[in-house]
């Protein structure tokens, strides 16, 4: 069941969201060479805690094999649920970071791909075009559409410049739950699916492999790999469904002000 969010709920997600971008924004500031995503970790951790929010991935999943970490950070081909660790980050990664949050029982959810230093031209495209079909999907988040209008533009824009659009991970509708329904997948035939309104709360998040689009999970439980070992992007927004259509209840732009290059363009308002 879709749990449509009035006006009252959509200012907690906000909250919520304005704490994750700012919380990327100061991760981006200890992205290099030689940085370790452990040190990534610590940094949202307390800058999550010092804003009133808590980090919603840590301890998230079974009690069995709980989330360890604030942060997923997903390397080169980790393409996302990556464990932050030890091994420092080189020049030329691509590192991935998604980071959650709660504030006041509202759950906040967004990812960025950094590139670590100088990345090489098919990292750099694969960065651009996943951010790309990421706008695309959230402009086709408008009232009547359907969720396959979302996909299918997300996964045109991406198999267009010959990348494969993973599938076994998805989209999601966000709230008092970090995932609610409905799934929102990055693949999908336009005008098919769930018809969607005013009041929807969604990630969009298109994770997109240079190469294949399969992957394979780690014996962590956790670690999303490609299968062919090609490298992997990912970003990911929060978007509410208003009466003017698509709202981007998060913001890239804590990230953008902190960098000196990105991995992408961004378009012209
Ligand atoms: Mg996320
Ligand atoms: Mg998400």
């Amino acid at each position: 069941m879709i749990r449509w969010k009035n006006d009252t709920e959509i200012d907690a997600l906000r909250a919520a969201a304005d704490l994750v971008s700012r919380t990327l924004g100061e991760v981006a500031r200890h992205v290099r060479p030689g940085a370790t995503t452990r040190e990534l970790d610590r940094v949202a951790e307390s800058f999550i805690r010092q804003h009133g929010g808590r980090p919603a991935f840590k301890g998230y999943g079974s009690a069995r094999n709980p989330f360890p970490a604030t942060l997923c950070t997903s390397v080169n081909d980790v393409v996302v649920h990556g464990i932050p660790g030890d091994e420092p980050l080189g020049d030329g990664d691509l590192v991935s970071v998604d980071c959650g949050v709660i504030v006041d029982g509202f759950f906040g959810d967004s990812a960025f791909t950094f590139a670590v230093g100088e990345i090489d031209d098919d990292r750099a495209r694969l960065c651009r075009v996943t951010y790309e079909s990421l706008l695309r999907g959230i402009e086709a988040c408008r009232s009547g559409n359907r969720l396959g209008d979302i996909g299918s533009a997300v996964q045109e824009h991406c198999e267009q410049a010959g990348f494969g659009v993973v599938r076994d991970l998805v989209g999601h509708g966000i709230g008092r739950e970090l995932h609610e329904e409905p799934s929102v997948p990055n693949f999908g035939r336009r005008g098919h699916g769930r018809r969607i309104r005013e009041g929807l709360a969604i990630c969009i998040e298109p994770m997109v492999n240079l190469g294949e689009p399969d992957v394979t999970t780690d014996r962590d439980g956790w670690t999303v790999r490609t299968a062919g070992g090609s490298v992997s992007a990912h970003y990911e927004h929060m978007v509410v469904l208003g009466t003017n259509g698509p709202e981007v209840l998060t913001t890239f732009g804590h990230v953008e002000a902190v960098l000196d290059a990105l991995p992408y363009t961004v378009p012209a308002t």
